[in-house]
């Protein structure tokens, strides 16, 4: 006969205020297989832990029920105090009364403690047909995949290659560097980007641990944590990066001219181009969008210049595959299009910049040699208005989070304004100033001392043309009037948000994301780097706005986890898996198109016992199996049996309630 121990949690005033604990204690000892009852203020702590291991011993118990908060919490704690007193950890059944019943009905105690007690009755009669479990061992294979070659990309990738694991970095463009190879000089130091980025990529590229695959991107991954297979497409550069030496006669002698993404539209490049000086690697690929051979048949100027012979039309996309334990994704982000913001004239007025454009063209080696210039007409600006918030914590315009870096990067554009132009003056309209971080706020006060800028709180409400100058109207919420401020240049920081093709990733690798196209986190408090699929971690803008050093935390954060995931030959996995009775099996295979995670196929077993004929059955993988169940409910043969969600666990239950 079962003997089940019941454990009831206070979880401090979390479920004590709202549910009456001591009566779920009285009517848990009503059932009949409950041989010890008790409660505690936190049954997670040492004590509690300890409560339930003694009660093991002394009561003979043969399951446990603890009544608590979600398992995805504390799960993992209380199997461990079940397995530390000797018992099999899955015998352990927890009844979630915290986000059940008392977070959901805090406004009705009666019934939340009614609640709490069926939910109770149904683990304690779930408890008793449970069955001992195993964990499964998996192999792993010892290779981490990085998707973005940013600044997030590459510290995951130089991480975890330093540990002697081999990284495979997919990088979509044709250098790696990101964002940051676009910045001048970075808050809250004002230390160059690219020197102190530079020397990161070039390590990247002579790593012996790292494979770096540029203009690239993955197209598919199947698989599970420890055993992913990756495709890669390898887009088609036209240029043989074996033999060329990237002496850059190429791109000096074609004759196309396209806008420069690098620096944001403001000059143009070739239609064979090497992204940046940089670049890393500093091989030039074939826009094939725009190179007129590729158009037309016509040209090949460059192959005509390139003494190598390393120009090959012929070049086709390539498809690869690698196979890979874990995947760190640090895919970044873009920067909102500001058109919506009519009254300010986005797309109207030339001299209406965005952040980045500003970044470029004060950067040495930018497209302005340095200088801030008016695109009317290619004067040096005096007067320039910074306006924060654009797009950002305006829900009207549908974000309503915070871009988090804005308010920095803005103070540092001050700051080199005035290094610039030195008869400038900045006015910076502005919501608050959100300056938390290591010596953020003596950056932003220097910005203000130093540079004299005007900070003006409050949101402008319109822009508009007074010859060639562009009036700024807004609110100074300090001296409660309206403001109008005559600029010749405006610089919008706009949203920080992911790129549009996010959510199209986080499809194809089976994690979610937000209503922004952020990809997400397992838990934003305790597993802030891992997603709900297991081997698969976020770093950098990809799940948020973040600046270059929480960036590369997290990343190094990555590295940590996906070497801890590696540190043995094998890996644990969680029993919970289905089974086929292939006795029972019909072959219908309704149970394979369902299956989320391609974990069943079919083999051909003998009809009868010695019989030549064949019928097929389906078969579980149970390392790829996540124990969801969806085959369980779509076979209506029943030949499929979830461990830890049997039958008779579940009627139990429902006889319970
Ligand atoms: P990114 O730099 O965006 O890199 C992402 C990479 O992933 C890119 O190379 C991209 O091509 C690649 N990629 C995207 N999708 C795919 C895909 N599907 N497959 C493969 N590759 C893909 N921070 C500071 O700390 N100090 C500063 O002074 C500062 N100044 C800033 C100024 C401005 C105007 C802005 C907008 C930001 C500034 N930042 C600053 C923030 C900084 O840019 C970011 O913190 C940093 O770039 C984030 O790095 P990341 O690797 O997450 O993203
Ligand atoms: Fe490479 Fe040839 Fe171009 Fe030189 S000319 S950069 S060798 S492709
Ligand atoms: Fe606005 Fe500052 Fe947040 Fe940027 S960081 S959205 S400027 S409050």
């Amino acid at each position: 006969m079962a003997r089940v121990g019941v454990f009831v949690c206070f979880c401090g005033a979390n479920i004590a205020d709202f549910v009456d604990v001591p009566t779920v204690v009285e009517e848990a000892k009503k059932i009949r297989e409950v041989k010890f009852a008790v409660d505690y203020k936190y049954m997670c702590s040492d004590p509690g832990q300890q409560m339930i291991r003694d009660a093991i011993v002394q009561y003979r118990l043969t399951s446990i029920v603890v009544a608590a908060c979600s398992p995805r919490m504390h799960e993992k704690t209380f199997r461990k105090a079940l397995s530390d007193a000797g018992m099999n950890p899955y015998l352990l059944e927890v009844a979630n009364i915290r986000e059940h019943s008392s977070w959901v009905h805090q406004k009705d105690k009666k019934a939340a403690t009614e609640k709490a007690g069926d939910l109770v009755r149904m683990a304690v009669a779930k408890s008793i047909a449970n069955e001992q479990l195993h964990e499964i061992s998996v192999p792993v294979t010892k290779r981490a995949l990085v998707i973005g070659g940013g600044i997030a990309g590459i510290q995951a990738a130089l991480d975890i290659a330093d540990a002697r694991i081999p990284v495979t970095l997919v990088e979509r463009s044709p250098s790696i560097g990101g964002r940051m190879a676009q910045l001048d000089e970075t808050f809250p130091t004002l230390d160059c980007s690219q020197c102190i980025l530079t020397p990161k990529m070039v390590d990247v590229a002579s790593h012996p641990y790292i494979e770096l695959i540029p203009y690239s991107e993955v197209i598919e991954l199947n698989g599970y944590v420890g055993n992913y297979k990756a495709r890669i497409r390898k887009k088609a550069s036209y240029v043989n990066f074996k033999s060329c030496t990237g002496c850059g006669a190429c791109w000096q002698k074609c004759p196309v001219k396209v806008p420069n993404e690098y620096n944001m539209g403001i000059d143009k490049r070739k239609a064979i181009y090497t992204p940046f000086p940089q670049a890393v690697p500093n091989k030039p690929v074939i826009d094939a969008e725009h190179c007129t051979m590729l158009l037309k048949g016509k040209c090949g100027i460059c192959a005509k210049f390139c003494e190598k012979g390393a120009i090959d039309f012929k070049m086709v996309d390539e498809v690869i595959e690698r196979e890979i334990g874990a995947v760190v994704v640090a895919t970044g982000y873009d920067l909102w299009d500001a058109t919506p913001y009519e009254e300010y004239g986005v797309g109207r007025y030339k001299d209406i910049i965005n952040s980045l454009e500003f970044e470029r063209m004060v950067s040495a080696n930018g497209p302005t040699g340095g200088l801030p210039i008016r695109p009317s007409d290619g004067k040096v600006p005096k007067s320039v208005v910074f306006i924060k918030c654009v797009g950002s914590r305006d829900k009207a315009k549908g974000i309503e989070f915070c871009s988090k870096i804005c308010c920095m990067y803005t103070a540092k554009h001050a700051i080199l304004l005035h290094h610039k132009v030195h008869d400038s003056r900045a006015y910076i309209f502005y919501m608050d100033i959100r300056a938390a971080g290591k010596g953020y706020e003596e950056f932003v006060n220097r910005a203000q001392v130093e540079t004299g800028a005007v900070y003006l709180r409050g949101r402008v409400s319109k822009i508009y043309q007074k010859g060639d100058k562009l009036m700024v109207r807004g609110e100074d919420g300090n001296l409660g009037q309206e403001v109008e401020v005559e600029a010749d240049l405006v610089v919008l920081a706009t949203a920080i948000v992911p790129y549009k093709e996010n959510p199209a990733l986080a499809r194809l690798l089976g994690i979610s994301y937000d209503k922004y196209g952020y990809l997400s986190e397992a838990h934003p408090k305790l597993r802030p780097v891992e997603t709900a699929k297991a081997g698969i971690f976020l770093a950098g803008c990809t799940q948020a706005p973040k600046d270059i050093p929480e960036t590369v935390a997290q990343a190094s954060a990555c590295a940590a986890k996906v070497c801890g995931l590696f540190a043995g030959d094998t890996m644990k996995k969680d029993p919970m898996v289905s089974t086929v009775n292939k006795e029972f099996c019909s072959g219908c295979q309704n149970c394979v198109t369902v299956c989320p995670y391609q974990a069943i196929v079919t083999e051909d077993i003998p009809l009868g016992h010695g019989a030549k004929e064949t019928r097929t059955v389906a078969k579980i993988n149970e390392g790829v199996c996540q124990g969801c169940g969806s085959c369980v409910a779509i076979c209506r043969s029943m030949a499929i049996n979830l461990a830890g969600f049997t039958d008779p666990q579940i009627i139990n239950e429902i006889v319970a309630i």
